[in-house]
């Protein structure tokens, strides 16, 4: 990698020299390395010689703004410059197709990071959303009548329908529902256990990655690729191991093959439903030494839920956190594809210029197949999360 930063280095230092220098109105030199490119952003993106240049992040009141030559430029808040830098790694990573939605969505929720053009179309769409909804169960005939479980059917379908009818919307519009629905009332409720891992990002993730399973014995053998990790929360009392895990969640954890083969000479025949065998096991006063003789209790971890912190708010916090890392990836790529576009353009000479809005909203549709003669005053995307394409052609 050095060896890399190293060659662009040179290379844009040859390029600075090579190139003329070209004079601003003002008179003074613009300077405009190539070497720009965000080399200390992303030390783990790869070089590509075509790649498309978004422009630098630039500070406004506002916030950051990540990608300013974008035709949808994406506004991030609450990020230190450094968060912001390392969100544009991913995002130009993710243009390569490199998967980096969760280590973006990672660094919104630990810094409570938001963006502002995301914001804005919640402010404005979401209450055209729950009014839609409103309106559907007034003029629904079964809404007041229906019984409980009923109501909830019909609340997912007067959902969808809400989102179906919304003029602009996300090409990934399931994300929708983090963001209208399933907000985080506090996006700091993870701070307090971000504060307890200490900078161990990686076991952080992993565990809130685990955090819907707590309460479940896992069997996690010695050469289990996340062996150490549950170690390290045994450690920080996020987990208990063997012995220390109630008898009782043990067997629940175990196949009822093991728990037979424990309880062997005890019973006429083997228990077929494991609830049965569990009862019984647990009137079995030497239970403990039968079972360590088929099952090691090292093995055996129990993620447990951290006392004080509200984990369903942490997981509303991450889903929220994960919308809004894809709504980013989708708009910065899509921008990039039109940049690269332009690009191209440049000694192309296009006769036209066609607009794919396939697969993306009623406001994008009516674009879908035009042809222009000029490039377009508007090109994609059109708007936060928008998957449509602008290309050249010829006749
Ligand atoms: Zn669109």
């Amino acid at each position: 990698m050095e060896y890399l930063i190293l060659a662009l280095i040179a290379a844009g230092i040859w390029y600075y020299f090579k190139a003329k220098k070209p004079e601003h109105h003002d008179g003074s030199p613009k300077i405009e390395l190539p070497i720009k490119i965000t080399v200390s952003s992303s030390p783990d993106s790869s070089f590509s010689p075509d790649k498309v240049d978004s422009g630098a992040i630039t500070e406004t009141i506002d916030g950051f703004i990540l990608n300013p030559k974008s035709p949808c430029p994406l506004t991030i808040t609450d990020l230190t410059r450094a968060e912001a830098v390392a969100l544009k790694g991913y995002l130009d990573e993710e243009v390569n197709w490199g998967r980096k939605i969760r280590e973006i969505a990672y660094i919104l929720a630990q810094s409570n990071g938001k963006c502002k053009e995301v914001d804005e179309y919640v402010e404005k769409y979401r209450p055209q959303y729950l009014a839609s909804i409103e309106r559907l169960k007034a003029e629904s005939p079964e809404w007041n009548v229906a019984p409980e479980k009923d109501k909830e059917d019909l609340l997912s379908e007067f959902r969808q329908e809400a989102l179906n009818v919304l003029p602009v919307k996300p090409s990934n519009p399931e994300v929708l529902d983090a963001l209208f629905e399933d907000a985080p009332s506090d996006v700091t409720a993870d701070d307090k256990l971000i504060e307890m891992f200490d900078q161990d990002t990686e076991l952080y993730r992993f565990y809130v990655s685990q955090l819907w399973s707590a309460g479940q014995v896992r069997n996690v053998p010695a050469d289990d690729y996340y062996r150490k990790r549950y170690e390290a929360l045994v450690q920080k009392g996020l987990a208990r191991r063997g012995q220390d895990i109630a008898l009782e969640e043990i067997l629940s954890g175990l196949r009822l093959k093991d728990i037979n083969q424990a309880i062997q000479g005890l019973i006429e025949k083997p228990f077929g439903r494991k609830a049965k065998a569990i009862e019984f096991a647990l009137t079995v006063p030497d239970i403990k030494d039968r079972l360590g003789k088929h099952v090691a209790f090292r093995e055996m971890f129990q993620i447990r839920k951290p006392e004080g912190v509200d984990v369903q708010e942490i997981q509303r916090c991450y889903k929220h956190a994960n919308a809004v890392a894809t709504i980013l990836r989708d708009t910065y790529v899509s921008g990039i594809r039109t940049l690269k576009t332009l690009n191209e353009a440049k000694g192309a000479d296009f006769d036209y210029w066609e607009i794919c809005a396939e697969g993306c909203c009623a406001h994008c549709a009516p674009f879908h197949g035009k042809k222009y003669k000029r490039k377009p005053s508007k090109i994609p995307p059109f708007h936060i999360g928008c998957g449509c394409e602008v290309e050249g052609g010829y006749d």
